[in-house]
């Protein structure tokens, strides 16, 4: 029997209006809508895409959203300056700095620049120093909307053994930190693989649930999951114009018990968990 799927986009749709009613309180008792800033330089067509989908998607909750643009040749010290004005201004709740920036920036620089209290990307050192420390403030976009897909499909992870295989800051990183909380929706057991790991296969057979985030179409095959797993495919790759995940679907889905689409998994939770957190971000700025 083919497993179930973990449909993000019904889920993403699902929050989406949790987040509107949300953001829709918080206009009538504070006056204003949350809002996020949104910071493009350069002309990176990919990152154009991106930020229309953010943009677009605050419309449809009723979060206000601006666009500043900077072009390709902008000094770290230009960007520096946007971000100072955009910390000190009220309306603005989050910042997004939409990477990867100019090779003449330092992206550290500036992700370090954002107000951890606008930091709604969860990248910053003090955001990210609070969920190591198992005080999480606003968790990354898209491990959050890993974790939500999979609590709310109900997936137990308490005690189960999640393998995940990528380990970059954005996505294999954090996703490990925040499934290893001592939290409701949490308390897995956590194997962070990476392109150095050996044995591959005989780790991910013996997880409960695999997560991979690398970028090679189609990597993960059937025998590289036990019958009965939870696979997660947070991979976005091109195949002959036909967007593709990290994982051989065709087969997978014959020995998963639950497995997530690209696109239509993953893909739509990150955009939502933004939205959740930019309006996390107003209420605590407003003190509610
Ligand atoms: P990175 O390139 O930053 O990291 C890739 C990771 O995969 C690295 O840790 C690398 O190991 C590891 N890796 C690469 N090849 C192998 C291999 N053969 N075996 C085991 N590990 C390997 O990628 P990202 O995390 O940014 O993105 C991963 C994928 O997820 C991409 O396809 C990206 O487009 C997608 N993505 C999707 C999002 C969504 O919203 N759906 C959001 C973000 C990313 P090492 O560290 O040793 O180099």
């Amino acid at each position: 029997m083919p497993a179930t799927l973990l449909d993000g986009k019904a889920l993403a749709q699902t929050m989406r209006a949790e987040i509107a009613r949300r953001a829709s309180d918080f206009a009538r008792t504070h006056g204003r809508k949350p809002g996020l800033a949104a910071v493009l330089v350069g002309d990176n067509p990919a990152s154009e895409v991106y930020v229309r989908n953010k943009r677009k998607a605050c419309q449809e909750v009723g979060l206000e959203s601006w666009l500043h643009r900077l072009p390709e040749a902008a000094t770290q010290s230009e960007l520096l300056d946007l971000v100072a004005r955009l910390n000190a201004d009220r309306a603005v709740h989050g910042i997004l700095v939409q990477l990867p920036l100019p090779k003449q920036i330092r992206e550290d620089a500036v992700v370090r620049a954002v107000s951890p209290l606008k930091d709604v990307d969860g990248f910053g050192p003090e955001n990210l120093g609070l969920l190591v420390a198992g005080h999480p403030r606003y968790l990354p976009c898209t491990p959050f909307g890993i974790q939500q897909l999979l609590v709310r499909n109900g997936v137990n992870l308490d005690g189960e053994h999640v393998v995940i295989v990528g380990r970059s800051n954005i996505v294999g990183k954090p996703l490990a930190l925040i499934l290893m909380q001592k939290a409701p929706g949490a308390n897995a057991t956590v194997t962070v693989c990476h392109s150095r790991s050996r044995d591959l296969q005989d780790i991910t057979r013996h997880a409960d649930v695999v997560v991979v985030a690398i970028g090679t179409a189609h990597f993960l095959k059937a025998d590289m999951v036990r019958p009965g797993a939870v696979v997660v495919d947070v991979g976005i790759n091109k195949v002959d114009g036909k967007v593709v995940g990290d994982v051989d679907f065709d087969a997978v889905q014959h020995v998963a018990s639950a497995i997530t689409p690209v696109p239509g998994g993953v893909g739509p939770m990150t955009i939502t968990m933004l939205l959740h957190n930019t309006v996390e971000a107003a209420r605590l700025q407003a003190g509610a």
